[in-house]
């Protein structure tokens, strides 16, 4: 049998370190093959861990080579080196490293998650192989609460779930008391009978029992290389203790001076190996922002969801929506998610959460200094827009803002007459047309003479005006007044002449006109007054054109109070002989076509007004003042990221050991972003949303107070603020992107922690 599956050929390894380097590897070459329990024996100190790193690939030789089946892969890449380890090895030490917030079982299904299996699946096999292990009553205990020979099974456990070929532990039994060491090594020997290669580092004697071949290494290099069977071990162990180095320690001078050199241009493994660079660099980022951000919203929705149909006292049908929901969510996902070989963004969020909620209160302190900023932005931005709403509905109705006023211009000879009107008819989204005849009126009441204003209008004029019908109600328009059947007024109108019904002579006043001729507005409707008109365009003609002798019946009464005015049929006003209508009101189908209308209206040679006028000054001013209300709550938002930024660069100190740890199960340095990245924006869109809530809620309660002061002086109860929705979202998307850009530098330094660090020292 000899069939290498690991070749180690002339590998040095040589630290640079005062006072004076270190050579701790000298030239050591060595065949592993496939299938065997190979113990390397040693001192502390002689290199083992050394050697084993490097057959891992967590360190790189300075001079030598290593292949794994043949390809050599003390060139690759750490990345591939990580995807090598995750694909090929499993790995006990002699201290056991747990991530802290998983569970036992949870820990164990680690390195099949970070190969891109389900976590239902992953988990179930974890469990199987703890009950092999004697261990599934411990599944869901917290592994530091095991004791370490418990623990050593569990680890155990977790470097066979992948089913790797090769299993590499560094004195898996240093912590252990002689029995638990005794069934830690029984077990690597069966892993070995089944195929497998293990490669044990003890420096306990006992442990060669198992073994089938021993390595002894001393100072650096290899001293024996023994076959073990029943009838030698005895005399190997003898020998193992009594033999002092093979080789001489007389060349190390020359090894020294050439590695020297070699050091000197060593690249540190973990340093800047395969970084893209450039524009690239800057697209790839941007892009995993986004599908970060992106993905961090909708399993945080997810989230809320689960959450929601967890909870107990649901009835069972909507429960039942548990788990559709869940695969609706992965599979969304997972179509963003290409890479079906690597842990899914799904788990990387599930780890992120657990870590998280592992540290309540710290991660509830946090998401509340960014929600408290979020929050109070979200206020002042819904002030802001509350102002604006109430300002604007106090100054214009709805109804109003597709409406266009239209004049003929001043002092030229365009008038507004049915051929115009018949053409303003044709612009495209005109609604309506609603023509206005302004005349003076002198109205004659109970032997009082009274100069008024009176409008012509249709009764559709009056009811998409903003005035309110106090009492009675508006004028039937008649069929005359159907604009597409031009009416010709007569031109002169015999004093006294009775053309019409008088039913069309009705009458819709205002309080200050009743106010002007005595009458109460609860019995005005039904009263008759006499109305004759001057038509303002003929005032210095003679009185012959005031006709006194028309009855006029009032038939409502609107609440304008400013100036005493009448509004009669329009016909009515025609027949009096004037022609030219004075305003016209067009409705369009949509407030955006008012825009355009108005320019065509104006290349008519016509002006124009519209109440769009008035709210874009309104609009104007309010965003002006938005803009400074987001910068004030920017300023708390920046306190809060403060907070978060301190929060995960603590979280990243706490977890060196732990991303070390992920990093020897194979977690690439994109993924360790990923999970530290995703912390942040899960703290940045919970606080985005717990934040839009408070300040909504702080809205309400503002509103609250303030109406309740209005209403207690007299006046109506008052909203004044207001959210619009995509509003809100893109609050809790800047809170996402906050959570990023504090995430961002911590995440960074995530990836560049060593491996081996992170696993030695802390
Ligand atoms: P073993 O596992 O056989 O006890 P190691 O391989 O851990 O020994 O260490 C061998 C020697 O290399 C030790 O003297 C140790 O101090 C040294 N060494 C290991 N890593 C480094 C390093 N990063 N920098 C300097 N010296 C190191
Ligand atoms: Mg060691």
């Amino acid at each position: 049998m000899n069939n290498p599956i690991i070749e180690v050929k002339n590998v040095f390894k040589g630290y640079r370190v005062t006072p004076s380097d270190v050579l701790v590897l000298k030239d050591v070459s060595l065949q592993i093959n496939k299938g065997e329990f190979i113990v390397i024996f040693g001192p502390s100190g002689s290199g083992k861990s050394t050697l084993l790193n490097i057959v891992m690939g967590l360190e790189k030789p300075t001079k030598g080579k290593i292949t794994f089946k043949g390809v050599e892969i003390s060139t690759s890449t750490e990345d591939e080196l990580a995807e090598f380890r995750k694909r090929n090895i499993g790995i006990v030490y002699q201290q056991s490293y747990w991530v802290k917030s998983l569970n036992v079982v949870e820990n164990v299904a680690l390195p099949l998650i970070l190969r891109g299996i389900e976590k239902q699946t992953a988990e179930a096999s974890a469990l199987t192989l703890l009950n092999s292990l004697g261990m599934k009553e411990w599944a869901t205990y917290h592994p530091h609460e095991l004791s370490s020979g418990q623990q050593q099974k569990v680890s155990l456990a977790r470097a066979l779930i992948t089913n790797p070929e090769i299993i590499i532990a560094d004195e898996p039994t240093g912590n252990l008391d002689y029995r638990s060491g005794q069934l830690i090594t029984s077990y690597l020997k069966k892993l070995a009978e089944s195929g497998k290669t293990v490669i044990m580092v003890t420096h306990n004697l006992d442990n060669l029992d198992y073994a089938e071949r021993v390595i002894n290494i001393f100072d650096g290099r290899i001293a024996d290389d023994f076959k073990l069977n029943t009838s030698n071990l005895d005399e190997v162990k003898k020998a193992l203790i009594t033999e002092k180095a093979h080789g001489s320690v007389q060349d190390d001078y020359g090894v020294k001076k050439e590695l020297d050199v070699l050091i000197t241009g060593q690249t540190k493994l973990y340093e800047d190996i395969n970084r893209d660079k450039g524009l690239g660099r800057v697209l790839r980022n941007l892009k995993h922002i986004i599908t970060s951000i992106f993905l961090g919203v909708l399993l945080v929705i997810y989230k809320f969801i689960d959450a929601f149909l967890g909870i107990r006292l649901m009835p069972s049908f909507i429960q039942s929506l548990r788990s559709p929901i869940s695969n609706l969510f992965r599979g969304v996902v997972n179509s963003i998610d290409q890479n079906k070989e690597s842990i899914s963004y799904f788990d990387i969020f599930n780890l992120s959460l657990k870590t998280l909620f592992s540290k309540k209160n710290r991660t509830a302190v946090t998401i509340g200094g960014i929600a408290f900023g979020i929050g109070f932005t979200a206020f002042l931005i819904s002030i802001g827009y509350g102002l604006e709403q109430l300002v604007i509905s106090r100054s214009a109705q709805l109804e109003q803002l597709r409406q266009i006023e239209v004049y003929p211009p001043l002092g030229e000879s365009i008038t507004i007459n049915d051929a115009s009107i018949a053409t303003i008819k044709s612009i495209n989204q005109v609604e309506k047309v609603l023509p206005v005849i302004n005349a003076a009126g002198k109205v004659n009441y109970q032997n009082s003479n009274i100069d008024v204003v009176v409008y012509g209008v249709q009764s559709d004029y009056l009811r998409l005006s903003d005035s309110v019908l106090v009492s009675g109600d508006y004028f039937k328009s008649n069929s005359n007044t159907k604009l597409d059947i031009p009416v010709s007024a007569p031109v002169s109108m015999p004093v006294g002449a009775e053309s019409s019904s008088s039913l069309e002579r009705k009458a819709v006043v205002n309080i200050a006109f009743l106010n002007l001729i005595g009458l109460d507005f609860n019995s005005a409707v039904g009263k008759q007054f006499k109305l004759g008109y001057i038509p303002v365009n003929n005032l210095e003609g003679s009185n012959s054109n005031v006709l006194f002798n028309y009855d006029y019946e009032i038939s409502g009464v609107l609440s304008t109070d400013e100036s005493p005015v009448i509004y009669t049929p329009i016909d009515e006003i025609k027949k009096a002989g004037i022609n030219n209508y004075s305003q016209i009101r067009i409705v369009t189908s949509d407030q955006s076509q008012v825009f355009s209308i108005r320019q065509q209206l104006n290349v008519l040679g016509y002006r124009t007004t519209s109440v769009q006028d008035t709210i874009a000054q309104i609009e104007g001013f309010f965003s002006t003042a938005r803009i400074i209300f987001a910068a004030v709550g920017l300023v708390a938002l920046f306190v809060g990221s403060l907070g978060m930024f301190n929060t995960l660069t603590v979280s990243l100190l706490e977890r060196t050991r732990e991303v070390g740890l992920l990093k020897t199960m194979g977690m690439k340095s994109k993924e360790i972003r990923e999970v530290f990245l995703s912390e942040a924006i899960i703290m940045g869109v919970y606080g985005g949303i717990v934040g839009i809530i408070i300040g909504i809620v702080g809205g309400y309660v503002i509103s609250f107070i303030i109406s309740t002061i209005s209403i207690l002086r007299g006046y109506e109860g008052l909203v004044i603020t207001y959210l619009p929705f995509t509003t809100a979202v893109g609050i809790i998307l800047v809170s996402a992107f906050t959570g990023i850009a504090t995430g961002f530098y911590p995440s960074r330094r995530a990836t560049k922690i060593s491996a081996l660090d992170a696993l030695r020292y802390e």
